[in-house]
């Protein structure tokens, strides 16, 4: 047989190449950005068009490439920054690979202009899809300016592959952060589609964290500085009370590169030990400079992991700087006369709690030999709309608020082999020839709660089990689809407008979810750079809890963005049924307990929660027997 094997040609080559680089507009503003950082530069400006799709631009003002080195720097592993793998450990700069600009020539179209500061010409190369268009000598400012367009010409199933404009927006933006934040000597600027998105000059650490997230991030700030042999630790971290619901004000950087650790997420998680809220996350923006031998960034193509030397090491240094600074914010206040509120002093977790006396629970309502009938219509679903959980999600009226509705979810449900609980009830003696006679809704009386957790009812033929916060999360999520749906949710005027503060990623996410968000019944007066104001609320939902739902929202979004055919609505049901659903330990009535239970079996899919979890189990008779036996 002849031989097979050939070398890919190197346009070819590059392609490839360029899909491990480049996999969306937003890898060509790093690698750019970067490439500005390296060059020495002081100012650096950024200009995207429909989202980087048709062009990317960085402009910088650094130390420019000569004639040859502007040709060169299209080859791949052409790079002025290592000489030998020694130099990898040694390495104070962004890049080193030399692939960048190769891989991006290979996918775009590239013009290249740059000059040195001193000559008095520079040069400008045109390159599409790896081959040379021109090459001349140009008029040109000292520094480079370097414009990728059309990304992706030649290769269409990556080009479709890209999402709509505002998610790869965000996705630049928040490398534009990353690299403006670990960069603050640097004046940075980015325009979108002709307009100033972001201006900030060279200024100091804690100005570039308040231009980037808002004025109101300045109170939020403690400072966290340290230095030890191994480390030098210096940046802010949020006060406690600013915890925010998702990760997106989380930033660590070594040596002034943006970075994630698990590992040393968790190290400052835990000096917030007590501080937090369930599910919240602290707020930092924390630098830390090591020897760069002592790290070997070159385990990740995209440079967002690295190793340490001494893990350990620095974990605990890294903790206990954060629980000092943390421990002098909450001494501070204790001085300050004036601030009367201040609660900095019990941590999150103890502070809300009310000192109680502990107490056998005893549902009062309780009688398990009650025999006395129950008159015909009792459950008006009056008694119990008036409990603010009841209010925003329960169905209020109507016949499927019956009791009956139970057993109707059952009819339904006993084609369904896999439905333990369609089994059980006809699995009952054959000789209840109605499900509805006395015997049985004789029942409906005896629902108990099980340390504010479960809601527990007796069946005919066992017990049913309900974790109240997964089927209230069930019946306010069918709730709200309907609502967004039909477009026919009521609001509530509030009397004065809620101005909430958000990053502008945040507010570009409430904006893509507008229409569904006022269809649910929020209204929204204004949205605007930084601040969202609203002027309505869906119906039922307290004031307090907005600021919360949007934040559990914009967390869901960024956690789901990477799913491809997310449904906007569900995923909107979905969130703010999980952040108003009852939460476990909230003790609930036996008229909200019976209506729980109605309302479940009154929903269309009432055997599990939106995330596909059980909301109820049963237990029957026979199983029960067997234990005694
Ligand atoms: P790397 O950054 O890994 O070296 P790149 O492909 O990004 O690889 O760039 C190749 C080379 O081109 C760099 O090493 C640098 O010498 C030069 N270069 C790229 N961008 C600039 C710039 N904005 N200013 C000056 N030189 C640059
Ligand atoms: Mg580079």
């Amino acid at each position: 047989m002849s031989d097979i094997i050939q070398l890919l040609p190197d346009h070819v080559a590059n392609q490839i190449a360029a899909g491990e680089v480049v996999q969306r507009p937003a890898s060509v503003v790093k690698e750019l950005l970067e490439n500005a950082i390296d060059a020495n530069a002081t100012e650096i400006k950024l200009i995207i068009k429909d989202a980087g799709k048709t062009l990317v631009q960085v402009i910088d003002n650094g130390k420019g490439m000569s004639v040859t080195d502007a040709r060169l720097s299209f080859e791949r592993h052409a790079t002025s920054k290592i000489k030998s793998a020694e130099d990898l450990f040694l390495l104070n700069t962004k890049g080193f690979r030399g692939e960048a600009l190769a891989s991006i020539a290979a996918i775009a179209h590239v013009e290249l202009k740059t000059k040195q500061e001193e000559d008095d010409l520079g040069t400008a190369i045109e390159i599409e899809g790896s081959v040379v268009k021109s090459q001349e000598v140009t008029v040109t400012p000292t520094g480079t300016s370097v414009s990728v367009k059309h990304l992706f010409f030649n290769i269409p199933a990556r080009r479709n592959f890209l999402k709509s404009d505002s998610v790869e927006l965000r996705h630049i933006t928040d490398e534009f952060h990353r690299v403006a934040l670990a960069h603050p000597n640097i004046a940075f600027s980015f325009y979108h589609n002709g307009s100033d998105i972001f201006n900030v000059p060279q200024e100091n650490y804690r100005q570039r964290v308040v231009h980037i997230f808002g004025t109101r991030t300045n109170e939020k700030l403690v400072p966290v500085e340290e230095e030890t042999e191994v480390l030098k630790i210096s940046g802010f971290v949020g006060k406690p009370e600013f915890s925010k619901k998702t990760k997106s004000e989380q930033f660590f950087f070594v040596n002034q590169r943006f970075i994630k650790s698990p590992y040393l997420n968790h190290a400052i998680n835990s000096a917030y030990d007590g501080l937090l809220k369930d599910s919240y996350h602290p707020i930092y923006f924390l630098n830390l400079t090591v020897d760069p031998k002592s790290i070997d960034i070159n385990i990740h193509p995209t440079k967002t992991e690295i190793k340490f030397d001494d893990e350990h090491t620095l974990y605990a240094i890294l903790r206990s700087a954060v629980k000092h600074s943390l421990g002098q914010f909450n001494i501070a206040p204790i001085l300050d006369f004036d601030d009367q509120a201040n609660h900095f002093n019990t941590p999150y977790d103890y502070k809300d709690k009310p000192v109680e006396t502990p107490a056998i629970e005893v549902d009062r309502t309780f009688n398990p030999f009650a025999q006395e009938k129950i008159p015909v219509s009792p459950f008006s679903g009056k008694s119990v709309v008036t409990t603010k959980h009841s209010q925003t999600g329960f169905k209020s009226s109507g016949s499927g608020n019956s009791w009956e509705s139970l057993y109707v979810g059952l009819e339904s449900k006993s084609n369904n082999s896999d439905s333990e609980f369609s089994q059980m009830t006809f699995e009952s003696e054959a000789k209840d020839s109605s499900i509805f006679d006395e015997a049985a809704i004789e029942t409906r009386k005896s629902t108990f709660q099980l340390q504010q957790k479960y809601v527990v009812s007796t069946l005919k033929s066992g017990m049913l089990i309900i974790d109240q916060n997964r089927a209230h999360q069930r019946i306010l999520y069918e709730n709200f689809l309907r609502h967004i749906t039909i477009k026919e949710a009521t609001s509530q005027q509030l009397l004065f407008p809620l101005e909430l503060h958000f990053t502008p990623n945040e507010i570009g996410i409430i904006e893509g979810l507008q229409s569904e968000l006022e269809h649910t019944g929020f209204v929204f007066s204004e949205m605007q750079d930084k601040t969202i104001t609203i002027t309505g609320v869906p119906v039922g939902v307290p004031e307090s809890e907005v600021s919360m739902i949007l934040e559990q929202l914009i967390s869901d979004v960024e956690n789901d963005v990477p799913d491809t055919n997310f449904s906007t609505t569900d995923l909107l049901a979905k969130s703010m049924a999980k952040s108003l659903a009852i939460k476990n330990g909230q003790s609930l009535n036996s008229a909200e307990q019976e209506h729980m239970v109605n309302s479940l079996f009154a929903c269309k899919e009432p055997n599990v929660s939106p995330a596909n979890r059980p909301t109820f189990i049963t237990m029957a008779v026979d199983e029960i027997e067997k234990k005694f036996m």
